[in-house]
């Protein structure tokens, strides 16, 4: 069988298929190293082929070049017009990419409906403000003078994407980039190739002409020569800040929209609503099993209410039922990765050597199908120089750390080398905006959890930290994915 859909109602077997590229508006064998995918849900493989090799690498962006006339031609009214085209055949094909989703990636299958939901919203909206994104000339000194201004693509733009999200990612690249007229190579993760074919057949079912969007499965080494080829030029990566750092490497002088890690302070006072506090940041803790760079992992608590929190927190993690994605009452599905797997249990195991005390969770549970299954973890009583507090976890763990007054939260918060989202709990309000000036973040929510985001706000990580450049999200994206030229006319002919 050619290409890599999984049939509806596949869940329950996991069909032996082979792994394929979109290339010039089609899906063929990729030329590259053989790759397989596996699931983290079952351990059996999902398919397997040869991934892309730098022919392919080659003829896609020969493709992409090619495909810039005519995406200027077509005008922003009508590519974003093709954008809806893509929500209606993402909506159209729900149930099919969430099984997709659920087998491939491992989130609960409510989880993945939700994804495949904020993809199809996130091409809507991108397609709405496509369109009324304006800009209006400047008055000039000289009256003998008119200025236009006109809003352009950048060319050809390579999209990276992670594993965690493998549709709504690509989404927030691959939707500003072709409205405002650029032509994209896509590499999606090479755990999550199939996800990724299966949104590229979206974009050519929905009329995209086949040079203005390729999908190149394959692994890192495919990333790192698209990155660095002269023919691209911008790159959009979404991933470790380690990766991104090497990319930004490879491709200096091009332009750059970077989203990397996080590892942001949630910083609870006192005076907070510990109810609420406690069910959303259990939220942000266990949602995708905190596979996620906004996900909440450390948790700064005023001390006279650790012990408060630390129950509520561990009520919720008891309640977050571990188990088989597709099952419906799941909540926590599997880790991706083994190496992910590694790294949060030796971050646990870590913070407890190191004194801080397990109180639930905390080991991978060996009866599951796959060694990835691990349960929602709190720990509490987390010293400031374990793994556990000063980097990414990105597993479902609740890490309390105690302070005593704002300038010992604040210090704690400025620790680490991460800077995209905080979280502060208080009802002084004060305090909060003070707080909120002060952290090192790009986005910082008051009285709410870290994972809270929508589409029409800018994301991303604060300056000299190593969460990444440029932002995610409404206008901004559009902005930064586009050029203006500017001419001037003289009126006197
Ligand atoms: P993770 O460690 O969570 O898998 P990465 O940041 O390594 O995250 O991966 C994100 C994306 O970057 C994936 O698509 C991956 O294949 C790609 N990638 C990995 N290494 C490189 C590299 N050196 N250059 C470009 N892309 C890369």
């Amino acid at each position: 069988m050619q290409g890599c859909t999984l049939q509806e109602g596949s869940l329950g077997r996991s069909p032996l298929i082979e792994l394929s590229v979109v290339l010039g508006g089609a899906r063929r064998q990729g030329r590259g190293e053989n790759l397989r995918v596996m699931s983290p849900v079952t351990g059996e493989q999902l398919a397997s082929g040869p991934a892309a090799g730098s022919d392919d690498i080659e003829e896609a962006l020969a493709l992409a070049v090619g495909a810039l006339p005519g995406l200027r031609r077509l005008g922003r009214d009508r590519r974003c017009d093709l954008l809806q085209g893509v929500a209606d055949e993402l909506a159209g094909d729900e149930a099919r990419l969430s099984e997709l989703l659920t087998l491939e990636q491992g989130k609960p299958l409510p989880q993945a409906r939700e994804e495949v939901a904020d993809a199809i919203r996130m091409l809507r909206h991108t397609a709405e403000e496509g369109r009324r994104l304006a800009d209006a000339p400047p008055i000039l000194a000289d009256t003998t003078k008119r200025a236009m201004l006109i809003r352009e693509a950048i060319g050809v733009v390579a999209s990276i994407t992670p594993w965690n999200f493998p549709l709504a990612i690509p989404i927030e690249h691959l939707a500003p980039a072709l409205a405002m007229g650029n032509a994209v190579v896509f590499k999606p993760a090479e755990t999550t190739a199939l996800t990724g074919v299966a949104l590229c057949d979206a974009f050519l079912a929905a009329g995209w002409p086949p040079g203005a969007l390729a999908c190149l499965s394959g692994g890192g080494a495919v990333g790192a020569e698209l990155a660095a080829h002269p023919d691209v030029d911008m790159i959009c990566f979404t991933g470790s800040s380690e990766t991104g750092h090497i990319v930004a490497g490879v491709g200096a002088g091009k332009e750059l929209l970077l989203e990397l890690g996080g590892n942001g302070p949630t910083i609870v006072f006192a005076d907070a609503d510990l109810d609420r506090a406690a069910e959303g940041i259990a939220s942000a803790c266990f949602y995708a099993a905190g596979q996620s760079c906004a996900a909440t992992e450390r948790i700064l608590v005023e001390e006279g209410v650790l012990d408060d929190l630390t129950i509520r927190l561990a009520k919720q993690a008891e309640q977050t039922a571990v188990g088989d994605p597709r099952e419906e009452a799941t909540a926590l599905g599997p880790l991706h990765t083994a190496e992910l797997a590694a790294k949060v249990d030796r971050h646990v195991q870590g913070a407890q050597a190191a004194g801080a005390t397990v109180i639930c969770g905390g080991r991978i549970d060996p009866s599951r199908p796959t060694p990835l299954y691990f349960p929602a973890t709190v720990v509490s009583g987390v010293p400031p120089d374990c793994e556990l507090f000063r980097e990414e976890t990105f597993g479902p763990v609740a890490a309390l750390t105690p302070f005593r007054d704002e300038t010992e939260a604040l210090r704690l918060a400025e620790l680490g080398s991460y800077g995209l989202v905080a979280s502060i709990w208080t009802r002084d309000l004060p305090r909060a905006l003070r707080l909120a000036d002060a952290v090192p973040n790009g986005n910082v929510n008051i009285n709410e959890h870290s994972n809270y985001w929508e589409l029409s706000l800018p994301f991303g990580g604060a300056p000299r930290r190593s969460s990444g450049v440029g932002r995610i999200g409404g206008e901004e994206t559009l902005r930064r994915m586009s050029t203006i030229r500017t001419i001037v006319i003289d009126s006197r002919g």
